[in-house]
C-alpha cells in the first residue's frame, strides 16, 4: 500500500480548484462570493449547492452534503481516498511522491480493502479453475444448457463454487487470508456457533468488476435446487450493491456512442455479448438507485430499460424509468413479446429481431401512457374520463412546452376530449406540485440543514446553543486572535454536543501541527464521521466582530457548565466542590 507524503496531498489540492472541478459534474452560476448549482447528491429543482472558491469547500444546505476537493472526487465517482487522490494528481499533472511513515487515511480501513481486493481475485482464479476441472460436471453442462461459448466463459471470466462447504475457505487460508478476512470479504460466513464456511457454494460465479477493474464482488447463479436463485455479495468495504453496475467495465467504451441497454440479469448480460452486442449492463439483484442512475449518466447517451417482459419485470421497470430520468438520463423502454427475458428472445429469435426492438424502443412517457392505456377501457366513457386523468399526472412531468403539447394533442385524438381540456388539466397539476415543492423547499430553508436536523434530534439539544457554538467554531477556526483565545479559554468540556466537542479538540490539533490552516485541509485532516458537519460549519461566513462575539459566547458557555454543574453538586451536598468550581472558572483575562 503506497503512501502519500503530506507534501504532495497539498500540492494536489493546490493545484486543482474546487470550483472546477465540480463544474465539470454540476453546472455552477457565480453568486457573490460563492458558486451555486443543482446538488448532485439530492434531487431538486432549486440549486441549494454551494462552492466556495476562498475556502475551496463544497456545502449543500439541501441534503447537508460537504467536504473539500476530495470528499467531492470521493462521492462523485466512487472512490476511497487515495484513489481520490491519484485521479486529482493525475488531473492536474502532479507526481505523488511516496514516502515511508506518510499520509493514509484511516491506515486499518485502507489495509483491509486492499486485502479484500486481492483476495478477490485470488477467489475469482480459483472459481475459474474449478470450472476448467472436468469432474465439474453440474457446471458444464449448466454452461452447455445455456448455450455460454467459450469466448463468453472467459470474457466474463465466469467460474464454479464447488457443492462443498469449504473449498474457497481452505484455500484462501491457505494463501495466508485469515478467517476475519474471508468473512469482511463476504466470501464466507460465520453462524452462531462460530464455524466459518463458504457462502457461495454450488454456483456459477460471476465475478463484478468496477469501472476501474477490480474485482469487487460475485454473484452466484444457483446450479441445484437452491431456493436462491440469484445470489449476491453482501456489502462489504469494498462493494456497495446500489452503487456499482454489472459489466460497466466492459460496457462504457460503447456508452457515449451506442447507449447502454439495462437488463435485469447477469445470464442476459452474458447472452447479449455474445450475440454481438456488447453495450449491456444489470443491476445487481436490488431495486436500482439514484446513485447507480448517475453512475450511468457519465457513461451513456441513451439507457434502453430492456426488462423481462413478465408483469415483475415491466413493473421494475416501470420504477428504474422514474429513477433514471431524475437522474437525468435519457432513456428507451424495449419492448419484446415471445420470451420472458433477453437471453430467450436472442436464442429464439436471434439477434437481428433483437436490434429491431432496440430501434422501435419507446420514450419513458410513451411508455408509461402505454402501460396506462392497458389498464383502461377506452370504449367507455368513463375509462376515458379516468385514463385522460391519468395520463395527465405523466404529461404534468414533461418539461419541454411543445414536446408536452405534442402529447396532449395525441391523446385528445385517442380520446376524443377537447385538448383544452386535457391542457387545463395539466396546468392545474403542474401549478399543485409547484406549491408543493415551494413550500417543502422553505421547510428545509427553515430547518437549515437535513444534517442540522438530525443533529438536532440526535442530541435533543437547544437549538440556540447548538448554533452559536458553531458559530463559535467557525470563528475560531478563521479568526486568529479569536482562536489564540479559545486556546486559552475554553475546554472541550464546555461544548454541550459531542461532535462539536471533537471538532473543536480536533481544531486545536489541526492548527498545532499545521503551519497553514485551511478548511479543506483541515477536512482531510478529521474523522471521516466529522466532515459533512465540519463543512456546514466551516462554509457560513459570519459579519460580527468576531473576537467580541468569541469572548461573549466562550462567557456564556462557562456560565452555563457551570450553573449544571453547581446545580448538581449542591443536590449533593458536596460545598467544597462548589467552591473549587467556581474558582476554576472564575472569568479570567477580561472574559
Ligand atoms: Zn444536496
Amino acid at each position: 500500500m503506497p503512501r502519500y507524503s503530506q507534501n504532495s496531498i497539498s500540492e494536489v489540492s493546490h493545484r486543482n480548484n474546487i470550483v472546477d472541478v465540480v463544474s465539470s459534474y454540476v453546472k455552477l452560476k457565480r453568486n457573490g462570493n460563492s458558486y451555486t448549482g443543482l446538488c448532485p447528491f439530492h434531487k431538486e429543482k432549486t440549486p441549494s449547492f454551494h462552492v466556495s472558491e476562498d475556502k475551496q469547500l463544497y456545502y449543500c444546505f439541501g441534503c447537508g452534503a460537504g467536504g473539500n476537493i476530495f470528499d467531492f472526487v470521493m462521492k462523485m465517482e466512487n472512490l476511497d481516498f487515495v484513489d481520490s487522490l491519484k485521479f486529482l494528481a493525475q488531473r492536474a499533472g502532479v507526481t505523488l511522491e511516496e514516502e515511508k511513515g506518510g499520509y493514509t487515511q484511516n491506515e486499518a480501513e485502507v489495509n483491509l480493502k486492499q486485502r479484500i481486493y486481492e483476495m478477490n481475485v485470488v477467489a475469482a482464479r480459483h472459481f475459474v479453475d474449478n470450472l476448467l476441472d472436468k469432474n465439474a460436471k453440474t457446471a458444464h453442462e449448466y454452461v452447455k444448457k445455456r448455450m455460454l461459448s467459450r469466448d463468453t466463459v472467459i470474457k466474463f471470466g465466469l467460474g464454479y463454487a464447488k457443492d462443498e462447504w469449504s473449498d474457497l475457505c481452505d484455500f484462501l487460508k491457505e494463501k495466508g487470508y485469515t478467517e476475519d478476512e474471508i468473512v469482511s470479504a463476504g466470501l464466507a460466513v460465520k453462524n452462531e456457533k462460530g464455524r466459518v464456511y463458504d457462502k457461495f457454494r454450488n454456483r456459477l460465479m460471476f465475478p463484478i468488476i468496477n469501472v476501474r477493474g477490480s474485482v469487487i464482488a460475485f454473484g452466484g447463479r444457483a446450479l441445484g435446487d437452491d431456493p436462491a436463485k440469484y445470489m449476491n455479495s453482501p456489502e462489504t468495504p469494498v462493494f456497495h450493491k446500489g452503487r456499482n453496475v454489472y459489466n460497466l467495465n466492459h460496457a462504457k467504451q460503447y456508452g457515449q456512442k451506442d447507449g447502454l441497454i439495462l437488463v435485469e440479469g447477469y445470464m442476459d448480460v452474458a447472452s447479449l455479448n455474445q450475440y454481438g452486442i456488447p453495450n449491456v449492463i444489470a443491476g445487481l439483484g436490488t431495486a436500482f438507485t439514484d446513485e447507480q442512475a448517475a453512475l450511468l449518466k457519465r457513461y451513456a447517451s441513451m439507457i434502453y430499460v430492456c426488462y423481462d417482459s413478465d408483469s415483475a419485470g415491466q413493473n421494475a421497470a416501470l420504477k428504474s424509468v422514474d429513477i433514471l430520468s431524475s437522474a437525468g438520463n435519457k432513456i428507451k423502454v424495449v419492448q419484446f413479446s415471445g420470451a420472458k427475458d433477453p437471453d430467450e428472445f436472442l436464442q429464439k429469435k436471434g439477434a437481428e429481431s433483437f436490434r429491431k426492438c432496440l430501434s422501435q424502443a419507446l420514450g419513458a412517457v410513451e411508455y408509461k401512457i402505454m402501460r396506462l392505456r392497458s389498464d383502461f377501457d377506452l370504449t367507455d366513457i368513463d375509462g376515458k374520463v379516468a385514463f385522460v386523468t391519468k395520463t395527465a399526472e405523466i404529461l404534468a412531468t414533461i418539461e419541454n412546452q411543445i414536446e408536452r403539447d405534442a402529447y396532449i394533442k395525441r391523446i385528445a385524438n385517442e380520446t376524443d376530449i377537447s385538448d383544452a381540456a386535457i391542457l387545463t388539466e395539466v396546468n392545474k397539476i403542474i401549478y399543485r406540485t409547484s406549491q408543493k415543492q415551494a413550500r417543502n423547499e422553505k421547510y428545509v430553508q427553515q430547518n437549515e440543514t437535513a444534517a442540522d436536523i438530525k443533529a438536532q434530534a440526535d442530541k435533543a439539544q437547544s437549538t440556540a446553543t447548538y448554533k452559536a457554538e458553531r458559530m463559535l467554531l467557525n470563528i475560531i477556526f478563521f479568526q486568529r486572535k479569536a482562536f489564540e483565545l479559545a486556546k486559552e479559554e475554553l475546554s472541550p468540556e464546555l461544548f454541550s454536543g459531542e461532535d462539536n466537542k471533537k471538532l473543536f479538540e480536533a481544531m486545536l490539533s489541526y492548527k498545532s501541527e499545521t503551519a497553514e490552516a485551511q478548511a479543506s485541509g483541515f477536512l482531510s485532516y478529521i474523522d471521516p464521521s466529522l466532515k459533512e458537519k465540519a463543512a456546514a460549519i466551516l462554509y457560513r461566513e459570519y459579519e460580527c466582530d468576531s473576537v467580541q462575539a468569541a469572548k461573549d459566547m466562550i462567557k456564556k458557555m462557562k456560565g452555563e457548565l457551570m450553573n449544571s454543574k453547581i446545580k448538581q453538586l449542591a443536590k449533593e451536598g458536596k460545598v467544597e466542590e462548589v467552591n473549587a468550581l467556581i474558582r476554576k472558572f472564575t472569568v479570567r483575562r477580561g472574559l
